[in-house]
Order: structure tokens, then sequence, then C-alpha cells
């Protein structure tokens, strides 16, 4: 079959791999400009490296516990600590070099385009299409597929199939992320992360080097979402300098190098969806983390889960009926070409 993944973040990646395995051809189109989605890692000034996004991850199911050990078994992965102020006995699990290591480790030998901002996805009566305009110097561009898996945050998806299939309406928490190259060492306590609760500012202050992520000094600081929504559309210089001077305590009286910051408006879904992808018409599959769970694992689990499914239920030709008014509905996109955009061979 031929599938196309919206998303190489955790969910879309592992559900291209898993159908790439089954024989599949599959392709993996992203916006961003490298893979990851939110497992992201910024190389800062002077060499230091920071995870921006996601900072560790848990492996509490048996299929994200195979996956763990075979990421370790290769090095790519080691297990940080079983909790922060205490241990609860779980292990958290982090990526020696920061967390884009993996991602890029997961696409490796798959079809994956980035900086391809796919603008629609839509029926034809050749299968679903995805349109994309021309942007960061990669031409405009179609691609049809038997199925596709559409793994960006639920809202972004919701834009995707607009008049096309009702998406749920899940709601996101937003995050701010401050990342901190330092000229000498971070003061966080061990094992050097600190999940605060009733901070007005932050929810999270990450060691970088006590994490394996970075060799020089470095700081992930998170801000809580109440903070985020209120500084929001602040100006970046000053919200940058604001949440400088109040990483203050956590910087041990090291000089800042380089500070970054980052806004993410879908950092995390406040109510997941309860079941772990979203067929919305046939054929076409919602997952990611609002749907397997508002983490990595999440995200794992959702991606396999759907991957699962449409390997079981082969191709999925729209009823009739559906593919007409779709079709109707839909002006200038009834023959699509594939050419320049063709799916590996199997
Ligand atoms: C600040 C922060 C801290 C976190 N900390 C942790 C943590 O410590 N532990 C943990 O387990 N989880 C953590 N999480 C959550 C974790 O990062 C996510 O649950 C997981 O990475 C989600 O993966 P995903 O594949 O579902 O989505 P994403 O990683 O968001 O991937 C979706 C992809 O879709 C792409 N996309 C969107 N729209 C389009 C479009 N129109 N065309 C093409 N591509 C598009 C995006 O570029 C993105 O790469 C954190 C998240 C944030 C933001």
């Amino acid at each position: 079959m031929r599938i196309a993944v919206v998303g190489s973040g955790m969910a879309g990646l592992t559900a291209a791999r898993t159908l790439s395995d089954h024989g599949h051809s599959v392709v993996v189109v992203d916006k961003g400009r490298l893979p990851g989605g939110r497992m992201a890692t910024t190389e800062m000034v002077g060499g230091a490296r920071s995870d921006k996004g996601a900072q560790f991850f848990t492996a509490r199911s048996p299929e994200m516990t195979e996956a763990v050990g075979r990421w370790t078994d290769v090095g790519l992965v080691h297990r940080w600590c079983s909790g922060f102020t205490r241990s609860d006995g779980h292990p958290r699990y982090a990526t020696s070099g920061g967390m884009a290591r993996l991602m890029h480790y997961l696409a490796e030998g798959l079809d994956v385009r980035q900086s391809v901002h796919v603008a629609a996805v839509r029926p034809t009566e050749h299968g679903w299409e995805m349109t994309w305009p021309q942007a960061h110097g990669n031409p405009a561009g179609s691609l049809v597929a038997d199925a596709v898996v559409v793994t960006t945050p639920v809202p972004q998806a919701a834009a995707l199939l607009d008049g096309i299939a009702a998406v749920p309406d899940l709601a996101y928490d937003a995050t701010i992320s401050l990342t901190l190259a330092l000229s000498a060492p971070a003061s966080v306590p061990s094992p050097g992360g600190v999940q605060l609760s009733g901070d007005p500012v932050w929810s999270w202050i990450g060691d970088n080097v006590a994490k394996g992520t970075s060799s020089l000094p470095a700081l992930t600081l998170h801000t809580t979402a109440e903070f985020a929504s209120a500084h929001w559309d602040d100006d970046a210089g000053q919200l940058m300098a604001e949440l400088v001077a109040l990483a203050v305590p956590w910087t041990g009286g090291a000089a800042v190098v380089d500070a970054r910051l980052h806004r993410w408006r879908y950092a995390t879904p406040v109510e997941p969806y309860p079941e772990r992808f979203c067929e919305v018409a046939p054929g076409l599959y919602l997952a990611g983390d609002a749907f397997g769970g508002p983490r990595v694992e999440g995200a794992f689990l959702s991606g396999l889960a759907a991957a699962d499914r449409i390997d079981v239920d082969g191709p999925q030709l729209l009823p009739e009926p559906l593919a007409a008014s779709y079709l109707d509905a839909t002006t200038g996109v009834v023959t699509v070409s594939n050419e320049g955009a063709g799916y590996p061979k199997r």
C-alpha cells in the first residue's frame, strides 16, 4: 500500500517505521527543518546542546520497553533516573547527545521529507491527496496515498481536513521553553531535573549535562501553561530578558553564553482522546500523543496502533457516495499525478 504520514515526530516515525518494515511504501512529510517534532535539541553558541521540548521518557508498556531496549543496545538511550524529588521506581530515559539524535536514528532509511508544509488532505478518485505550497526552497507538490496518518497536533489536523472529516475537538496547554548555555555548571540538584508544582513561572528545570545531552553546561527551563498563556504575545526580547532573570536561581552564578526562547503552542494535550488513534474517514487516521497519552511513550504507542490497524485493514476505498460527495465539494482536485513525488519501491 502507498501510505503517507504527516509529521516526523515520535508518532509519525513510529507509524512509518512499522509500516515500512511490513513492506508498505511510506512517505513522511513534515513542515519542520529536522525530524523530531516536540523531541528537539538546540545547538547552542559555544557547542552546548539543550533539549528544548521533551526532556525524558518513560517505558511503562511492554512495547515501549522493547523499543527502549533496542535503542539502549545501540548506545542512543540510557536510564537517567527513577524520579526527581524522590524515586518512584519507574525509570526515566534520556538520549545521549539529545532527543534529536534518537529522532534522526528513527528517520534513517525512511523516505522523510522535511520543510514540506502540508496545506490540505483531500479525497480523489485515486486515493487521498496531500498538497503543499512552495516553501523554504522546496517546490509546491502533491502526493496520493491509499492511507494517510496525520500525526500533527489535533487543531492543526483539523485545519488540514477542513470540510473533509470531523476531527475531535481537543485542547492543548502551551509552554515557553528557555534554553541557556552557561559558562560554568548549573545548580540543579541531583539527578539534574526538578519538576515544580505551584511555582508561578517554572514547571521544569533540567540540567542537560546531568542527563547526557550536553558535554558543556546548559540548562532547559519550561514555564507553566498559565505563564505561557499570560505572556504568549509578549515581545520576544523583553520576554527573554525577563525569563533569563527569573532563571538566575538555577544558573549557579554562571554567565549566560547563549539563550534561546521557543514557544510551544501545542505542548501538551489537556485531555487525550480515549483511544490510541482515530479513523476519521476510510483510510484517513489521526495519531499522536493526543491519542496515546500526553507524553513520548503515548505518541509511540499511538503511532504503533495506527500502523497495526492499517496493516490489518488493508486498502480502504472510499465508499462511492462518500467519494462522490467529497469530489463534488472539492474543486480542482480530481486527477493528480505523483510525478516527482514517487514512493520508494517496496
Ligand atoms: C516543552 C515540552 C516538554 C515535554 N516534556 C516531555 C517529557 O519530559 N517527557 C515526555 O514523555 N513527553 C514530554 N513532552 C511531550 C512529548 O514531547 C510529546 O508527547 C511527543 O513528542 C509528541 O509526539 P507526536 O509525534 O505526537 O507530535 P509532534 O512531536 O508534535 O509531531 C508532529 C509533527 O507534525 C508536524 N506538522 C504539523 N503541522 C504540519 C503540516 N501542516 N505539514 C507538515 N507537518 C506538520 C510538526 O512539524 C511536527 O514535527 C513535552 C512536550 C513539550 C512541548
